[in-house]
């Protein structure tokens, strides 16, 4: 019924490995999101189910709207939990690397595990994946990692291998990459992959309430705040603006997550293509978040402006300087782009 996405010489160089090796871990980026740890819980399940040891090992904490997830103890942190992290790296005889496209996006946990001789495979749907992989399951076509893997745990072991735990997990990945399925999820498939989901069991009205219907007030407060005082609208060029200085983010008790989806706001209000929010995480050390519709590639921008990379209409990066300093260089970057925000 799905289309084959997978090819199968990297469907059996998967099940090769899988038929070798016995220590697993599992891989996903910095600031993990609701795709990184759905998909790497969903693997995890099954690989454990195939009776492998397998962990996931995450660079940092994921948001507290995720921890209801299935087996989120399965998740070892690299920054709280180092030596068990690195432990687990260093007895590994093979790696999955879910959700991003360069090792560098896993902070320093890329060093033990470059050092460590284990296969590596990707499975990922951003664009322009590095040659760090000797598998490359790369399909920036696909809403989301999570559908890259229950695409590969059915063609490796049918749909029937799918519980209703991993389910969950993939449904809540599919969920938030795609804004709940507003953008990026236009794919017939999307829907034959839920209908099969919603076979196993998962209610996913359930799973929304838990993931989007879970604020705390400052949460809320802090939202209101940046709409009401701290968004800025650039008509000439079709683009808007959010920020918050670390000060800012101690005010309203902000806690990991409590940004989460901000940036996408502004592509409410008529005429605004591309969104950017610039969260000070520590003071010097400002995040960067980015997103657009239709053709502008934000991707471009982070790339050539913020240090960064990711999707076409989702992307982010980093910068180590005053928050006037970064809102200058946005400004610098709308110029650059004018054109292509115009046109
Ligand atoms: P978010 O705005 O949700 O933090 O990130 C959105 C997307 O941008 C991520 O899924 C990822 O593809 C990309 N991204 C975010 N931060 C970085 C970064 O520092 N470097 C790169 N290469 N991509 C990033
Ligand atoms: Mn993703």
């Amino acid at each position: 019924m799905l289309e084959n996405l997978i090819s199968s010489e990297n469907i059996l160089a998967v099940e090769k490995l899988l038929a070798e090796k016995n220590r697993v871990v599992i891989l996903s980026h910095k600031n993990p999101d609701g795709d990184a740890v759905g998909s790497s819980l969903a693997l995890c399940h099954y690989l454990r189910g195939r009776g492998k040891e397998a962990v996931v090992v995450l660079p940092n904490a994921f948001p507290d709207f995720l921890a209801w997830l299935p087996a989120s103890d399965a998740v070892v942190l690299y920054d709280n939990e180092t030596e068990r992290a690195k432990e687990a790296i260093e007895a590994a005889e093979l790696f999955f690397c879910l959700d991003f496209n360069t090792l560098s996006r896993i902070g320093e946990a890329s060093e033990p595990v470059a050092a460590v001789d284990a296969p590596k495979v990707l499975v990922d749907h951003h664009p322009f994946p590095s040659d760090e992989f000797g598998v490359e399951i790369s399909h920036p076509v696909a809403c989301s990692t999570s559908e890259l893997v229950y695409r590969l745990v059915c063609r490796l072991s049918g749909d029937e291998a799918v519980t209703f735990e991993m389910a969950q997990c993939i449904y809540t990945g599919m969920m938030t990459d795609t804004g709940a399925f507003a953008y990026a999820s236009a794919r017939k498939d999307i829907y034959l992959i839920i209908a099969a989901l919603l076979a196993k069991g998962i209610d996913k009205d359930l799973i929304y309430r838990k993931v989007f219907y879970n604020y705390s007030l400052s949460r809320m407060r802090l939202t209101g705040y940046v709409l009401n005082e701290k968004l800025k609208v650039y008509n000439k060029h079709n683009a808007a603006l959010l920020t918050l200085e670390h000060g800012e983010l101690m005010r309203f008790y902000a806690v990991k997550g409590d940004t989460e989806g901000l940036v996408n706001m502004p592509l409410q209000i008529r005429g605004v293509r591309f969104s950017c929010f610039l969260r000070e995480e520590m003071p010097g050390k400002i995040n960067v978040s980015l997103r657009s519709v239709d053709d502008f590639p934000c991707n471009e921008v982070a790339a050539q402006f913020f240090n960064g990379g990711g999707h076409k209409n989702a992307s982010g990066g980093e910068l180590h300087c005053s928050m006037d300093e970064a809102v200058k260089l946005f400004s610098k970057a709308l110029q650059k782009f004018n054109k292509q925000l115009t046109e």
